[in-house]
């Protein structure tokens, strides 16, 4: 299927077909390219392709067949021009930042962001001469007042982690585009299924291929979705050159997670949502953290700009005091049997993870309170078991703890 027929398709023929190359043998299941280098027919066609780097293959830190299969797949279900893969999520911001931004540049991120998203901006990026400005990604005047005369870039991430906070991506990408500031959306919670960040005016998608594009937590990814100058006169030279290049193997384990993205995210988000209803009905629980409940302070901006709520969705434990809460929430984690206790997400089954003490323990415990990551927070990021299942599995830990 050539990129030219997308628009005639929709999104879940394309997961299963956009981007596909066959080799001279016709093989049905795209092919594993495992290799390092390609051979050219004579001296002169060598020069040729080295001479334009861009059109047929090298080397596989500069393309391979497996990862441009990938990549088109990518580009054709965010509805954007281009993609380049790298190999990790973290490599696809690095990558963005480094090839949109320069010393004296700004940034304006929203505050909760992945946590090594944060550490680059508020750490690594100042070294370098690039600064950024943290701001609650709901607050609209908040975005507005944080830019400066020197600001290239907003980032935002939305759902937010844990607490799945919602901002609105189309108000704030009107807002970036005021001051022509390259606005940069991280999709790894909603991915395609439930969210195309370019369609209400974001410029670039970033993701972390290694959650629910997988699927199935077996490998590390990472990509980038935007317009072909961007994508490719500026990232694609930079990645080439610098190798945060994906792997061949894990981007045809990618395309093959990306076959059942979508019904798995529409099951995920349906047990997500199942689980929550009960959760938020229970003697323990002080409070349910999904865009999908009507009690969720942006449930309507969630329901106009998601199909869903996703797979991801936390809660909080009540507790006299933090030290009660935590002794509640390690319960609730302790008793199940199902539920996986790691701090990954985006797998077919379900993790639960306590963010207090984990994803979020190396930051104080002031800044936790501020972001309202408590001691009696849980997060899940429900996967596809039985939801009837799941909910007992919580049960055991949660009427001990009422
Ligand atoms: C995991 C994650 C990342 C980083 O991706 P890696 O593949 O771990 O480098 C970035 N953003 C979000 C929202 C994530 O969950």
């Amino acid at each position: 299927m050539d990129s030219s027929a997308h628009d005639d398709f929709k999104f879940d023929t394309l997961a299963l077909r956009a981007g596909t190359l066959r080799s001279e043998f016709n093989e049905h299941s795209e092919a594993l390219f495992l290799t390092s280098s390609f051979c050219f027919s004579s001296a002169a066609e060598a020069a040729e392709r080295f001479a334009n780097a861009e059109e047929g293959y090298t080397y596989s830190r500069v393309t391979n067949p497996t990862v441009t299969m990938f990549q088109n797949r990518l580009a054709a279900l965010e509805g954007g021009e281009a993609c380049i893969a790298t190999a990790s999520g973290m490599s696809a911001i690095l990558s963005v930042v480094m090839c949109a931004l320069q010393a004296g540049d700004h940034l304006v991120s929203s505050q909760s962001i992945f946590g090594s998203t944060m550490q680059l901006f508020s750490a690594i990026l100042p070294k370098f001469g690039i600064t950024a400005t943290f701001v609650k990604a709901g607050d609209l005047e908040a975005w507005r007042s944080a830019i400066q005369p020197n600001t290239k870039m907003f980032f935002l991430e939305t759902p937010s982690n844990p607490l799945t906070e919602v901002a609105d991506i189309e108000a704030i990408g009107r807002i970036a585009k005021s001051v022509q500031a390259l606005f940069v959306v991280d999709n790894c919670f909603c991915t395609p299924v439930l969210q195309q960040p370019l369609k209400l005016g974001a410029d670039v998608v970033v993701h972390s291929a290694t959650k629910h594009l997988d699927g199935q937590g077996r490998v590390m990814g990472g990509a980038l979705v935007g317009s072909r100058q961007f994508v490719m006169e500026k990232v694609f030279p930079f990645v080439r050159t610098t190798g945060p290049t994906l792997s061949a193997f894990n981007a045809w384990i990618l395309l093959k997670g990306m076959e059942t993205l979508g019904i798995r995210i529409e099951r995920q988000s349906s047990n997500a949502l199942q689980l929550a209803r009960r959760l938020e009905t229970h003697p323990a629980v002080k409070q349910v953290f999904y865009p999908g409940l009507e009690s969720h302070p942006q449930y309507a901006i969630a329901q106009r700009q998601q199909k869903a709520g996703g797979a991801v969705l936390s809660f909080e434990l009540k507790g006299a005091t933090p030290q009660e809460q935590r002794a509640n929430a390690w319960r609730v984690i302790d008793q199940t049997q199902v539920c996986s206790i790691t701090a990954n997400l985006g797998d077919t089954r379900t993790t639960i993870t306590h963010p207090a003490s984990t994803t979020h323990g190396r930051i104080s415990a002031e800044a936790r309170a501020a972001a309202g990551i408590s001691e009696g927070l849980i997060r899940l990021a429900v996967g596809l078991e039985d939801a009837g299942d799941l909910h007992t599995d919580l049960l055991r830990g949660l009427d001990a703890a009422s």
